[in-house]
Formats: C-alpha cells, structure tokens, sequence
C-alpha cells in the first residue's frame, strides 16, 4: 500500500471515472493530447490512487520491444538476463505507462498486440514463452496526435484498442488553480500567466508547432516565486522555449511585457 500524499492532479472531466472503468474492465487506456497538459500527472494520480506501482517509459525514436521486454542469453539449460519493464509489469501487476508511444519503433506495437486483448498476455520471443498478465496489471499509453505538425500518427487499428481520453488545457479557472497550486504564486501573478498562455494559444498565425502548455507556466510561475523579475521570468520559461524564431522572440516578449 502507497502512503505517499497523493499528487496533487486537478480533474479537468469525467476521466477519473472513466480510467477508473478501465482498469476494472481490463481495457487499455490511451491518453491523447499536446504537451505539457497534465497526461504524466494524472496517470502518478491514478496509481497512486488505486494503490498500483506505476512504471512509466518515456518512449523514443529507438525505443524497442527488447528495451520493454528484456535482455536474455541462454546458455546451455540456463537462461540468463533481466526482465525489462514491460515484463516486470506483467508479472507484478504494476501499470505500465509508455508516454509517447507512437515515437516507437513499430515492433513495440506488435509487442503490445496480445496484452491489449481478451488475451492479456505477452510472449517473450527469446524464450519462446508466453506469459499471462497479472490480474492487476493495466497497460496505459499516451501520444500527441499533433495532426498538422508532422508528428508520427498511431495507426487507427492500434488505436481501436484502448479506450481513449483527450486532454487538452484547461480551462482559464483551472489552470489558474493549477499554478497556484504548483508554485504558490498569488493570484493575481497565476492569473496574469494564464491570460498570457490564453492570448499565446489564441495566436496560430505564428505558426507554433507547440503552443503555451501548462507546464510552462508552471515552470514561469516558481522562478517568480523564488525572486526571478517576472516579466523575465516570463521570457525564458514561456518565450524561448518556444521558438527559436528571433522575430516571434522579440514579438511574444513584448506582448508578455505588457501582461505581466
Ligand atoms: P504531459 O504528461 O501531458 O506532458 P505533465 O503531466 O508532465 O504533462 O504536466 C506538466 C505539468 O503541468 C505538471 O508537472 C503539473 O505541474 C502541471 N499540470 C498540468 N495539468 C495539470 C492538472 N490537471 N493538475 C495538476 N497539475 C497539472
């Protein structure tokens, strides 16, 4: 049993509930959506709050089935090597979490095939042994769908397997709530951050291939809160994070000059 506090995850729907059903049904969950909008957070929450061991991999370009699966040599009768993440998982019945799984080599997806069906189990080719998954254990996975920005897509028949949820930023009240409660900031400095963000997102003539997430305000918010000038503070945790472009550089840190 966990008896860390909980993570603070400020709820922005019904995906509680919904991960909740999930994880009593057995189905996959997949959370979709941009950077930054609280998809790590929520699932340190739900772990923590069904009392499961979360193991999360930040999935890569070279992020393969061995890395998941595990290293084995066999030599002579003997087996030797090391259970990789996913196999741990399996066997304890922690819940996995594969962030940015379209980001995968595609032998991943195999990989995954048969634990995302009635099946629930996972074969380890260099053994040649299939192993059924712990009653407890829960597959979750997250990719930015980032359609007009050239990001790998996750193919629909991959999709077809999880039950799905879209995060997205919150609302102006909720994300206000969120800084404060990340950084401890007065209300008056969340508020003016989260207008920022507003205006930024509202802006898509500019071309961004990320827009302003929460993350960044966050970031923006506890320099502040440790005696960084705001209007700096500003400029290297929301501006230069975003773009490299001088002249949207010098635009953006005129506009957040004016707002904070
Ligand atoms: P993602 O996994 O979607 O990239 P994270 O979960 O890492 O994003 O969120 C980035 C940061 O934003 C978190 O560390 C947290 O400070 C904040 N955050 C975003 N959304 C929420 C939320 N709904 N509740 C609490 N914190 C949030």
């Amino acid at each position: 049993m966990t008896m860390n506090k909980a993570p603070f995850y400020k709820s922005i729907g019904k995906e509680i509930d919904v991960f909740k059903h999930s994880f009593t049904n057995k189905i996959p969950f997949l959370l979709k959506g941009p950077t930054g909008t609280g998809k790590s957070r929520f699932i340190e929450f739900m772990a923590h709050d069904l009392e499961k061991e979360l193991i999360t991999i930040a999935c890569h370009e070279e992020t393969s089935a061995t890395d998941l699966i595990g290293r084995y040599i066999i030599k002579g009768a003997e087996t030797v090597g090391m259970d990789g993440p996913l196999t741990k998982a399996v066997k304890e019945g922690a819940i996995i979490y594969l962030d940015e799984i379209a980001e995968a080599r595609p032998d991943v997806i195999v990989a995954i095939h048969s634990l995302t069906d009635h099946r629930r189990e996972l074969f380890i080719d260099k053994l040649g042994v299939t192993v059924k998954a712990h009653e407890d254990f829960m597959l979750v996975a997250s990719y930015n769908p980032g359609y007009q920005r050239g990001f790998k897509e996750l193919k629909p028949s991959t999709r077809q397997r999880f039950v799905a949820v879209s995060f997205d930023y919150p609302s102006n009240d909720l994300e206000i709530e969120i800084v404060i409660n990340e950084t401890g900031v007065e209300k008056d400095i969340a508020k003016k951050l989260v207008n920022i963000a507003t205006k930024i997102r509202n802006l898509t003539e500019l071309g961004l291939t990320e827009t302003v997430s929460t993350r960044l305000l966050v970031d923006a918010g506890k320099l502040i809160q440790s005696g960084l000038p705001k209007r700096l503070s500003a400029k290297v945790a929301i501006v230069e994070p975003l773009t490299d472009d001088a002249e949207i550089i010098e635009a953006l840190t005129d506009l957040c000059d004016l707002m904070i």
